[in-house]
């Protein structure tokens, strides 16, 4: 009798298993075709937010493009020359740490103690090893300190004044005084101090490299007016920047506290590896329907371990663009753009 009720059950045990077994196929099969035809993929952003007319004024509009074209070309200088994907982005980053046109190292916004205080990221995705930097005042390059904490330290984050002892002791390129992040715009802002100032331009890069590893780094000074020693979602791990080599690579601009609260970066990862949406899909998802119920304005650049890459946003523009090499013919393919419409580099 009881021998017969162990048997009865048999069958739904081995339908459960197959249950089980079929969603796990399921997921992987569900995404989209894979896009063997792409050595590398490279996106970048360089912030989100309301534009304006930028992009209909030709002159605003033609150093944002000539911008966003140099920072792919750096990156793609990097994977022609045999360099790895976290190369390309600490390249790519760098540039745009430079360049006063952004958010990030010179031309970063100002706190509302009137200090520069800047926070980055770097992710690598065979590994899940990680690195960032909150805080910092006086590392030129926050987008290396996050490296070396990555590489060099058994930590993944550090703040303030450590983070930049750190990043003195590894060597790294600092500035004594902390005015050297500073822009006339900025400091006009501080005059005046409108805290309606909000300076889109927070930068980053993902990339997928030609051994399929993805990187993910962001690099921002954070919003306009922050106190407190504000920390915004762009040093956060799985928030602003996330990378994993079985799902996606991602990097976020807009009000970071609401991409804290929705973790976007992991939450893009885990609906792409475990619900097994696209990665069209799970951004336009998180962006259009998880953020946008709040005031969560912003938007996001990703790629898949197979190459497919998206960049969707909630606000009038995002500064970004991407660029792609063909596998076999060498064919690279180039655009970018500012608000819907993108350009493509002929
Ligand atoms: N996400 C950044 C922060 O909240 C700001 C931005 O991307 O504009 O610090």
């Amino acid at each position: 009798m009881k021998k017969g009720f162990l048997l009865s059950l048999l069958p739904a045990f081995a339908l459960l298993a197959t249950g089980c077994g079929d969603r796990t196929t399921g997921n992987t099969d569900n995404h989209q075709p894979p896009v063997p035809s792409r050595e590398y993929v490279i996106v970048v952003h360089g912030g989100a937010g309301e534009m304006g007319d930028q992009a209909d004024n030709p002159e605003i509009a033609g150093k944002y493009y000539s911008a966003l074209d140099t920072a792919l070309n750096i990156g793609r200088d990097v994977l022609d020359n045999g360099g790895n994907g976290p190369e390309a982005v600490r390249a790519v980053i760098r540039y745009f740490e430079s360049n006063p046109l952004f958010n990030a190292g010179v031309g970063a916004t100002i706190s509302a103690e009137g200090y520069f205080e800047l926070d980055a990221a770097i992710m690598e995705g065979k590994d899940l090893s990680a690195g960032a930097v909150a805080g910092v005042r006086h590392v030129k390059h926050p987008i290396d300190a996050a490296y070396a904490v990555k590489t060099a330290s058994p930590h993944v984050m550090l703040s303030g004044t450590g983070a930049d002892r750190f990043a003195e002791e590894q060597g790294l390129e600092t500035v004594e005084d902390n005015k050297y992040f500073a822009t006339p715009k900025t400091m006009k802002w501080v005059k005046e101090f409108q805290a309606k100032s909000k300076k889109n331009g927070t930068v980053g890069c993902v990339v997928l490299d030609s051994e399929g590893n993805l990187t993910a780094g962001t690099s921002t000074g954070g919003m306009f007016g922050k106190k407190w020693g504000r920390i915004g979602d762009a040093p956060v791990i799985g928030a602003g920047t996330y990378a994993d080599n079985e799902g996606v690579a991602v990097s976020c601009t807009g009000h970071g506290e609401y991409f804290i609260r929705h973790s976007v970066g992991y939450n893009l990862n885990a609906r792409y590896k475990f619900l097994g949406e696209s990665l069209e899909e799970a951004a336009s998802h998180i962006i259009f329907n998880e953020l946008n119920r709040e005031e969560g304005n912003g938007g996001l650049i990703a790629v898949d371990k197979d190459g497919n890459f998206t960049m969707p946003f909630n606000c009038s523009g995002m500064y970004r663009g991407y660029l792609y090499k063909e596998k076999g013919t060498g064919k690279v393919v180039e655009a970018y753009g500012i608000n819907d419409k993108l350009i493509e580099k002929q």
